[in-house]
């Protein structure tokens, strides 16, 4: 009789702890029924890269100077400075191509920092998927090509990221575009006198 008891107590205890974990599971579900959807309809709407982001390098043929700084400082030695011996002493170098193969780069900017010309910098391109590898190793031209923007591009809605959003906004879908981010921007946290 005992034995019978106490399987009939385990059974209850059981059944009640289940039903409670059930109830706990609904109330998410039935919390996020009351929520908007946050869902970011790519490829129709994009979220705007944030302001540091490095994204694919873009480079200025007619400011290169084949100086190959650009490869010392490349952890992997990756970019590909294709120049030939010029006709004198004062232009020691004539350059012919110059590359980079994004499906080795690690995106680290040295080279950027380091270019004594500026002529690389880091865009906010980061749709460089491609059923081909070596598709992904761009000459001069295809470095030289503007960038495109997710906020300049007139076929897609731009949409400010979470950290981008004002004070207790959450969906990025109905936010003006003038209104203040809620946290400092990169700019504020290098020079906080902005911030007053
Ligand atoms: S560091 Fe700059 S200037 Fe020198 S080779 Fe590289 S890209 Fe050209
Ligand atoms: S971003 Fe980094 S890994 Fe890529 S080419 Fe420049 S230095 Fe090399």
């Amino acid at each position: 009789m005992l034995g019978f008891l106490r399987q009939v107590g385990d059974y209850t205890r059981d059944t009640v702890d289940a039903a409670r974990n059930i109830a706990q599971g609904l109330a998410v579900t039935f919390d996020h029924f009351q929520r908007r959807p946050v869902t970011v309809q790519y490829p129709y709407e994009k979220l705007i890269p944030s302001p540091r982001y490095r994204g694919r390098i873009h480079y200025e043929i007619d400011k290169c100077i084949a100086c190959e700084v650009c490869v010392k400082v490349c952890p992997i030695n990756l970019p590909i400075v294709d120049y030939e011996p010029g006709p004198s002493k004062k232009i020691a170098k004539v350059l012919r191509n110059y590359s980079i193969d994004f499906g080795v780069c690690i995106f680290c900017a040295n080279c950027v920092e380091y270019c004594p010309t500026q002529c690389l910098s880091m865009t906010e391109e980061y749709e460089l998927t491609s059923f081909d590898r070596h598709n992904l190793n761009y000459d001069s031209v295809a470095l030289g090509r503007l960038p495109t923007t997710v906020s300049t591009d007139p076929s897609i809605r731009p949409l400010r990221e979470l950290a981008e959003l004002p004070k207790g906004e959450l969906d990025p879908h109905n936010v003006p575009v003038n209104q203040p981010a809620y946290g400092p921007q990169p700019k504020q946290v290098l020079n906080p006198t902005m911030l007053s």
